[in-house]
């Protein structure tokens, strides 16, 4: 099956329902603090990193937004802790503020009754909270490289009890220039310690840094079908209700597609727009759950064969369908799970091939846009159309792109 439908890299819910935490061999207290949490079973990532980093390895971890990287390194770290000695044991770098109060927010739910302390090092608060904070001891550290560096040197942060190194989202801190002040932050801490990397990309600059400072590493790669979506080309297109038909119409002339598939949410908007479309295009078809096995075969025969160059379908069908000709994908109506967008997209750019993906939004859809490109862990350009009105009102274009980026990375 083709990676978009494989279930190890596509979620950023418990995806493999079979597996459990509890045959991660992790400590009893830790499986209460988990089904407390509402973890029921680890995510893809957090099943593969887990495990490896209880042994103490070195781990490098590439997986998506969203797919529960924070806990995979968090739970193993947590496990491996030893008594309070009131000097950091653990420091956990990450390019921004936001993240760093989000990792620290995670990790406090994680430690809820246990005698551990974690404290967040930043720009934007006050030094002096954060001296005090380290004066009267911590466990665990979360900062930016940029903040570490400047405790480190005023000598208020020492990492001589360091054992566990956390380097999460490490393409953006490369991305951001911290390369220098991680090296120097990574010289400090004494051999031996264990070194965790999370990222959503692979570069070479990673590996190079992963090689110079990690020992014997082992690699863990969950993001495939990410890979697959950089050769799609994705816009969103504010539009109106009652003009998205004629949108749709629009762009199939002004594109001419191989051959597409247009999404929407219901059978019955199959159906209609099915019908619609084919008064003015040939090569329509339209599948769905409730059409009659023989009718799909016939369908899907056609649209392999290329005599059907219009698919019009609905997530449930549309998921499985690999043909090479698909050079566009609709979404005529936004999918209400962001994760069904990804698997709709990954229709067209099969093997690195190009593709286009439209995304239609309402103007009162914004919410679930914003939810798509937190999932995907980037922001959606807006298509400019030239000639073609497709809204009225104001749109949410002016939206600030800013929030997505501050949660998403
Ligand atoms: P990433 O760092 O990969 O972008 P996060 O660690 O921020 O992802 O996790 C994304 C979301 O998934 C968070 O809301 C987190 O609480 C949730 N989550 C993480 N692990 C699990 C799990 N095992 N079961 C359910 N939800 C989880
Ligand atoms: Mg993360």
């Amino acid at each position: 099956m083709a990676p978009p439908d494989s279930p190890s890299g596509s979620s950023n819910s418990p995806a493999l329902a079979e597996v459990k935490f509890e045959s991660l061999g992790l400590s009893k207290p830790m499986l209460k603090i988990l089904a407390r949490r509402g973890y029921s079973s680890p995510t893809p990532i957090q099943n593969e990193l887990i495990p490896h980093a209880l042994l103490g390895r070195d781990v490098i971890g590439q997986a998506k937004t969203g797919s529960g990287k924070t806990a995979a390194f968090a739970i193993p770290l947590l496990e491996m802790l030893e008594q309070s000695s009131n000097a950091p044991q653990a420091i956990i770098l990450a390019p921004t503020r936001e993240l760093v109060q989000q990792i620290v927010t995670e990790i406090e739910k994680l430690i809820q009754g246990l005698d551990v302390k974690v404290r967040g090092l930043y720009g934007g608060e006050p030094i002096v909270r954060q001296l005090r904070s380290l004066e009267r001891g911590v466990d665990i550290v979360v900062g930016t490289p940029g903040r570490v560096m400047d405790l480190l040197e005023r000598r208020a942060l020492v990492l001589n009890e360091v054992y566990h190194v956390v380097l999460d989202e490490a393409d953006r801190m490369l991305d951001i220039g911290f390369r220098d002040d991680i090296e120097r932050i990574l010289r400090s801490v004494p051999d031996p310690h264990q070194t965790l990397l999370l990222s959503a990309t692979l570069s070479d600059d990673i590996r190079f840094l992963a090689r110079k400072y990690m020992h014997d590493s082992i690699e863990l790669n969950l993001s495939r079908d990410e890979m697959s979506v950089e050769s799609i080309k994705q816009y969103y297109i504010t539009v109106d209700h009652d003009k998205k038909l004629d949108l749709l119409q629009h762009l199939l002339q002004k594109d001419q597609p191989r051959q597409c598939i247009v999404f929407t949410r219901t059978k019955r908007g199959v159906e209609k727009l099915g019908q619609r479309l084919g008064r003015k295009f040939g090569g329509v078809g339209l599948i769905h759950g409730d059409l009659a096995q023989p009718a799909r075969n016939r369908v899907m025969a056609g649209f392999r064969q290329g005599q059907v160059k219009i698919l019009v379908a609905t997530d449930v069908v549309g998921r499985g369908i690999d043909v090479e000709g698909i050079s566009h994908v609709f979404n005529y109506d936004i999918p209400e799970d962001p994760e069904n967008y990804v698997h709709r997209i990954g229709r067209t750019g099969r093997m690195g091939r190009d593709g286009v993906a439209y995304l239609f939004v309402c103007p009162d859809e914004g919410d679930p846009l914003t939810n798509i490109e937190m999932l995907t862990g980037k922001p959606i350009p807006s298509f400019k159309l030239d000639g073609f009105v497709a809204h009225t009102r104001r749109a949410p274009d002016q939206r600030e792109y800013k929030e997505v980026y501050r949660i998403g990375f």
